[in-house]
């Protein structure tokens, strides 16, 4: 894969006005493959597994905005705040799970931005909270006890398949979830990043309202897992 090339490809397919973050995902890619997206200019790179995201930042520049975008286990937590340059957790898909967070951030003095990870497509596999569940804790003010984590917004999946109408009906779901909790929120103007889409869909999720993509393997090419 010559990854310079495959990250200057898909930056041209996104719009120019620069509204749409890419977050280069690496996961399962080694140490030199970040470091031929970052000298081509890629500063944001998301991570699924704390260790590996842990042994990269330590060997890898200290401008890389790491954002975790894995499932997190929550005796993994404060390992993964320890990481200075961590950016966003955008995979957090849990109350215990957000508990732990505002816990360990207020521990280690550090506040966290963070997404809540919504689950809206077909496989029970795929985790997250669902949209009711988000609305009534919103409404009865859930958010306002959180000191050190900071709601940047929502980042959710769409079903696995060809079928190009359910990937949008997802996406769809997941942004009007958004606008619900957008207007629900006390920092409206904090509640800004809307990140849906991966390599195989991302054109749709910028269509219905996306402002980042995660993109592994049209940049590092096929994992081998
Ligand atoms: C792996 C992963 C991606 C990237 O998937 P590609 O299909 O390789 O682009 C995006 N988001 C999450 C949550 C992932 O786990």
């Amino acid at each position: 894969m010559d990854i310079p090339r495959s990250l200057k490809e898909i930056l041209t397919t996104l719009p120019s006005d620069g509204k749409v973050t890419l977050v280069a995902v690496s996961k399962f890619h080694p140490a030199e493959s970040v470091i031929a997206a970052y000298d081509a200019g890629q500063r944001v790179f998301g991570e699924s597994r704390v260790q590996e995201l842990v042994a990269k930042a330590a060997e890898l520049p200290d401008d890389i905005q790491w954002h975790y975008i894995g499932h997190l286990q929550t005796n993994k937590v404060s390992q993964l705040l320890k990481v200075s340059n961590l950016s966003l957790i955008e995979s957090v898909d849990s109350f215990k799970l957000l508990d732990v967070l505002e816990t360990t951030a207020q521990k280690l003095s550090r506040r966290i931005d963070i997404l809540l990870e919504i689950h809206v497509a077909r496989e029970e596999t795929k985790s997250g909270f669902n949209t009711a569940e988000l609305i009534s804790w919103y409404k009865n003010g859930g958010p306002s006890n959180l000191k050190f984590l900071r709601i940047r917004g929502l980042m959710g999946m769409a079903t696995n398949t060809d079928d190009e109408t359910e990937i949008r009906k997802d996406f769809q779901s997941i942004t009007t979830c958004f606008n619900k909790i957008k207007e629900l929120s006390s920092t409206p103007e904090d509640f800004d990043i809307l990140s849906m889409g991966m390599s195989g869909d991302y054109q749709i999720a910028i269509g219905e309202g996306s402002n980042m993509v995660r993109i592994g393997s049209s940049i590092f090419g096929e994992r081998s897992y």
